[in-house]
């Protein structure tokens, strides 16, 4: 079981021809709402990537979007037992993208907002996972609580971009960072030297490079380049998280790297293919058979 302690969003996204400059009412095109944040998303993708099933901490808001944030979860089989409601709005991104596919967000933190370091509860459950996943939509106190409390494997996010403090880092067994946040990080823009840069500050990077695939290292001398999965890309939102809960899942049935790579390649590309974020993360069954 893989446990996540992490945000969960409601995207409010429309679409117009034209996004509306300040004062300015323009006419859409057509409006989604669509369950997000990378700790759902992860979550969701560890829950569909596994046998084993997966655990989300994390809060919501007594607004109408907290129960479809929950059901959402709980429809792809994630445990939500230490899920807690708080007063106020749940995390809410919303979105604007316009017909040449740019957009402008806003996100409000909301319930996200308000989670504080891990309860005694939530520790047990993280103790009886696999391996602890984190991300950085939650106050960082928070995150850098959730992982030096943790008993097992931590494996962060670094996103979106923030300044990581070495008590933090410290604690994280596998940073999974795009090429962006690993440039970020590590002020290398060379996934190759960046990969270098990263393993002086944990034992375990995974560079994901988009449809160029990942890099992969270890303080143990392991060196690995990992193909993406060629596929007809439709909407690669979410494929960070996808790939991040699917290394997690290959990891925890303790396969070997190579494959646990191959195997979290796989389930990103099968997201990209299909729109959404939660609603895109391949079934464990979609990802043996792409495999095969
Ligand atoms: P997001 O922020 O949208 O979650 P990301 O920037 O964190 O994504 P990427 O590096 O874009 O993550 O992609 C993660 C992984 O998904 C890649 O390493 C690759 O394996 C897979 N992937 C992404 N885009 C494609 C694509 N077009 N075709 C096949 N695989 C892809």
């Amino acid at each position: 079981m893989i446990s996540i302690f992490g945000s969960a969003n409601m995207d409010l996204v429309a679409y117009t021809p034209m996004a509306p400059k300040l004062g300015e009412t323009v006419t859409g095109r057509s409006f989604a709402t669509v369950p997000g944040g990378k700790g759902a998303n992860q979550a969701i993708a560890a829950a569909r990537a596994s046998g084993t099933g997966a655990a989300f901490i994390g809060a919501v808001g007594d607004d109408a979007f907290g129960p479809a944030l929950r059901a959402s979860l709980e429809d792809a089989g994630v445990d939500v037992s230490r899920l807690r409601v708080v007063p106020g709005s749940s995390g809410i991104a919303h979105i604007v993208v316009d017909d040449d596919g740019g957009n402008s967000i806003i996100v409000i933190p909301g319930a996200n907002g308000t989670v504080t370091g891990p309860t005694p509860e939530d520790l047990d459950v993280i103790a009886r996972s696999d391996a602890l996943l984190l991300q950085l939509e939650l106050p960082m106190d928070a995150v850098v609580a959730a992982a030096r409390a943790a008993t097992v494997p931590v494996v962060l996010t670094p996103a979106p971009a923030r300044e990581l403090p070495a008590e933090l880092l410290d604690a994280v067994t596998l940073i999974v960072p795009n090429e962006h946040e690993a440039a970020a990080i590590t002020g290398r823009t060379d996934p190759g030297e960046a990969l270098e840069a990263l393993l002086e500050l944990v034992p375990e990077a995974v560079i994901t490079l988009g449809a160029r695939g990942a890099v992969y290292g270890s303080r143990a001398g392991e060196r690995l380049s990992v193909p993406a999965v060629p596929v007809q890309a439709v909407d690669t939102t979410a494929a960070g998280d996808a790939f991040a809960g699917a290394l997690a899942v290959a990891r925890a049935e303790g396969r070997p790297s190579p494959e646990a790579l191959r195997f979290a390649a796989t389930a990103a590309a099968l997201s990209v293919r299909r729109p959404g974020a939660g609603t895109s993360m391949p079934s464990r069954a979609e990802i043996d058979a792409a495999l095969r």
